[in-house]
């Protein structure tokens, strides 16, 4: 499996590609989320860094832009029940390694293998979507624990 690394040109194209206009704020998010993909930022975080690069943008006009993106499949977005909505840039199939203690995300990249038409002939089930889910403790979580304990 190839693995297709979105860069601020790709979003951009695929921005145009999907009749969304490419204005600074929405570039703004685009350059902080893939800035900070490795964090699966929330939109707080995305607002914060993207006003730095945008003095004009406002936390509504953040989210908006990031529904705007999902929608149109050109970000996910991860919903969770007990903190807020996350967003990433990577598409491909992947395990997300969520820490309990700090709240990161890492990508953990891997081909599952499931044949989903498999799946849905099966099952006559019609998959939309994927998303798994690792949960546990950083390396710098568990390290801190460690030496606290010491
Ligand atoms: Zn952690």
């Amino acid at each position: 499996m190839k693995k297709n690394v979105m860069t601020r040109e790709s979003m951009i194209k695929q921005l145009k590609e999907k009749g969304l206009k490419v204005t600074p704020q929405r570039l703004a998010i685009i350059e902080v989320l893939l800035e900070n993909k490795d964090l699966h930022p929330g939109a707080r975080l995305l607002y914060k860094e993207a006003k730095k690069k945008k003095k004009s943008l406002s936390l509504s006009t953040t989210y908006a832009t990031l529904n705007e993106l999902s929608r149109h499949g050109i970000i996910k977005t991860l919903q969770f029940d007990k903190m807020e909505d996350r967003y990433e840039e990577n598409l491909e199939e992947h395990i997300n390694l969520i820490c309990e203690r700090c709240k990161k995300i890492l990508d953990y990249n891997v081909s599952i293998g499931l044949d989903q038409r498999e799946v849905a002939k099966k099952t006559g089930f019609s998959i939309t979507d994927t998303r798994l889910e690792y949960y546990g403790f950083c390396r710098e979580c568990r390290e801190e624990e460690e030496s606290g304990k010491g």
